[in-house]
């Protein structure tokens, strides 16, 4: 609870407050159904003793759910006995965009991950950017958002850090990737200020995200992996203790490097998208990445579409329909003239 007055939302659960509580942040709506009405974001706060406080959030997009299962059932299993510090949970962040099963809120189309630092006295998705970095931020030593690829995309289950160009982030996020055992780490030295993690970094945090599959649906096998990979990174933290920490991580990291221009594959024509690699595949610059296919022009013959680099494919996109500009892939590498031996 904050009586920050430039803080336009209000919530029933109370960081500052030791023990375990479970409830919602309101979010105002006044509509015609419901003149007075608030939308209920759920969030929780576990907070016992002394030690480091974790953020973990989901449902930043809203049609991405693995992340969203692993945040609930979190609240369901961990009891203040298991904490030493303060996990903070909020599995439908923007709440909207969740309820709706989209990546975007349905009220004003806001991409929450793109609206940090928000705005006290803007839009839906701007109130919440802002009540997340003001309220939940401050104070924390470890932000977690949970992301899938969501509706358009498919990647391999992968964590990901910015600001790599800092080699102290590089260290650190290796750290944190060993605990966190998913099977790829992608790097990258973006450092976009819209982003949730770098809200987090503002606030002094160290932040990461995740790519849990996708495709507007769970995959058993990553569920699992990342479910497990939560529960042993914030034992390796130092904040969760007992039997929900697994013995060990599920998985060696493979340390890989994000270049955005010459890892991103776009759609230069409107048509039908058909993929000539898969998943996993290694690739090399040149090599034929997809056709866009005219099946409404007889006769037009369908145009190719090559890798501008090398590397690994770890993300595709799902739907065949296709517009010029969509991603249609995204690499990542193992060298980069950024990315330091380990
Ligand atoms: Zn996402």
């Amino acid at each position: 609870m904050s009586d920050n007055k430039a803080i336009a939302l209000t919530s029933d659960v109370d960081l500052d407050a030791p023990g375990k509580q479970t409830g919602f942040v309101h979010l105002p709506h006044s509509v015609h159904r419901s003149a007075y009405g608030w939308l209920p974001m759920p969030i929780a706060s576990i907070r016992n003793g002394h030690g480091p406080k974790v953020v973990i959030t989901a449902g930043t997009h809203g049609d991405e759910y693995e992340g969203q299962l692993i945040v609930s059932k979190l609240i369901r299993e961990v009891t203040p006995d298991m904490i030493e510090g303060q996990l903070v949970l909020v599995p439908m962040t923007n709440f909207p965009a969740a309820e709706a099963g989209l990546r975007t809120s349905p009220i004003d189309e806001g991409n929450l991950n793109r609206k940090y630092p928000g705005k006290p006295d803007g839009t839906m998705t701007e109130l919440i950017a802002h009540y997340v970095e003001e309220v939940i931020f401050p104070g924390t030593d470890y932000y977690v958002d949970l992301h899938s690829g969501g509706s358009s995309l498919m990647y391999l289950p992968s964590m990901l850090v910015s600001g790599c160009g800092n080699p102290e982030n590089q260290k650190k996020g290796r750290e944190i990737a060993a605990a966190f055992g998913l099977p790829y780490v992608l790097f990258s030295d973006s450092d976009e200020p819209g982003f949730a993690d770098m809200g987090a970094v503002r606030k002094g945090a160290f932040a990461i995200s995740t790519e849990l599959g996708g495709s507007g649906a769970v995959t058993p096998d990553i569920y699992a992996m990342a479910d497990q990979g939560v529960r042993h990174l914030l034992g390796h933290l130092g904040v969760l203790k007992g039997n929900l920490v697994p013995d060990s991580a599920p998985a060696e990291p493979r340390v890989m490097w994000v270049d955005p221009w010459a890892h991103y594959v776009y759609a230069t024509e409107p048509g039908l998208f058909e993929p000539l690699v898969e998943l996993g595949d290694a690739v090399k610059a040149g090599q034929d990445a997809a056709r866009i296919n005219f099946v409404e022009s007889p006769g037009r013959e369908p145009v190719t579409i090559t890798f501008p680099g090398s590397g690994l494919v770890v993300c595709k996109r799902v739907p065949a329909k296709t517009r010029r500009g969509d991603c249609l892939f995204h690499l990542a590498g193992d060298s980069h003239d950024k990315l330091l031996p380990a």
